[in-house]
């Protein structure tokens, strides 16, 4: 290695370099604040890391086994991966009872998003979601140069598919984005409320982001056989506890699938990635037993919380809704008690909310205890 390694930096030019898309250009940066960085800087401290919905406990024992096992076999890592995830897309044929040709494994659910933006989207074009919802979803929307259109009830917490049809069928509209159970309400919509939408318009991709479904149970999945304007996504990085291997997937009409992967790379779900979402989803009992944890935690921390008169909205997904009388202020002391919680309280309808995470009894238990000192500590 030749890298001068103690030379002082170079200058860099100065020249302004030539700028980026138009669409782009109404884009900030994505503010990425992870609570990673305050939590590897307090090593002394236990953290409560319930900001991200990410699973608070490991994944099945047989991911790590399935990538420990691919390790020691000859060009694990030199090799490009398997070209769209065989393997992958077998299980999950089986385990969903649809034919392979409906999926279409991707880089995290983001991806999914991000290629159902870039294969379906012209510049100027209008998307309608029901608001407040997860975000990242809006920026691949607005990198494509689409409208948006948020469609708010007079209820966030009450599913409103009458309203939402009403927003589509105002303009012409290319997709429709539906997230249930909703990050970060809690709101289910019933398949036949789904069904609803789908009849009402035929001509609107409708996606409906399942990224917590294994939590609720509940999908619109067998829509799939009568709707072909239909675009389910799930991922790997929530009840599967896999978001650090990044891996997600589509289900939809196999022609759909066919005008996705127009666009999108085949070499994008990583070797690791995919052997250790077949392992994880092929252990089914494993997930049945995270699920059960999580719906006792939330049961512990709805009780404890209510107990220390906070009013708490919760969700048949990893997390809950809490409303604190300072919201700021709760989120800073929270962090300073080492727990990491995510202000939603911008956001329309959910003035005065917090996000919490859902871990296992015994860490919501730990978790209550934090508030405990926090609500004595601001009053
Ligand atoms: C967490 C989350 C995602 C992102 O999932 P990845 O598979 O990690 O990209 C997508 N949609 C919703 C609603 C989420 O909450």
């Amino acid at each position: 290695m030749n890298t001068p390694a103690h030379s002082a930096p170079r200058q860099l030019s100065t020249a302004l370099p030539p700028r980026p898309a138009r669409a782009v250009c109404d884009l900030s940066p994505y503010e990425a604040t992870s609570s990673r960085d305050l939590i590897d800087a307090r090593p002394a401290q236990a953290p409560l890391k319930l900001d991200w919905n990410e699973s608070t406990l490991p994944p099945s024992p047989r991911a790590a086994e399935a990538i420990e096992a691919y390790l020691r076999r000859a060009h694990h890592l030199n090799w490009y991966p398997l070209l769209n995830s065989p393997g992958l897309v077998g299980a999950l044929s089986e385990l969903h009872g649809l034919p392979a040709e409906c999926f279409l494994v991707t880089n995290g659910s983001d991806d999914a998003l991000h290629t159902i933006c870039a294969t379906y989207l012209n510049p100027g074009e209008r998307v309608v979601y029901a608001a407040p919802t997860y975000q990242h979803f809006l920026v691949f929307a607005q990198q494509e140069g689409a409208r948006l259109s948020p469609h708010v009830s007079a209820d966030v917490f009450t599913a409103d598919p009458e309203g939402l049809i009403a927003a589509v069928r105002a303009a012409p509209t290319r997709l429709c984005y539906l997230v249930s159970p909703n990050n970060p309400t809690g709101l289910v919509y019933s398949a036949r409320e789904v069904a609803m939408i789908l009849e009402a318009c035929p001509e609107t991709i409708l996606i409906v982001d399942e990224a917590y479904a294994e939590f609720s149970r509940e999908s619109c999945l067998e829509l799939l056989y009568r709707y072909s304007n239909l675009v389910v996504t799930r991922t790997f990085s929530k009840a599967y506890g896999l978001a650090a291997c990044r891996v997600g997937y589509v289900m939809a009409n196999p022609i759909v699938v066919r005008d996705l992967q127009r666009v999108f790379n085949p070499k994008s779900v990583n070797a690791l990635g995919q052997l250790a979402a077949e392992a994880a989803l092929r252990d089914q009992e494993y997930l049945g037993r995270v699920v059960e944890q999580v719906e006792e935690g939330q049961r512990v921390a709805v009780a404890g919380l209510a107990a220390l008169d906070l009013r708490v909205r919760p969700s048949r997904a990893n997390f809950f809704l809490v409303e604190v009388p300072e919201p700021a202020r709760w989120v800073t002391a929270l962090s300073e008690e080492g727990v990491y919680v995510r202000n939603r309280s911008h956001l329309p309808g959910l003035a005065g909310c917090v996000r919490v995470t859902v871990g296992s009894p015994e860490q919501m238990r730990d978790f209550v205890a934090r508030c405990a000192r926090v609500a004595a500590r601001l009053a």
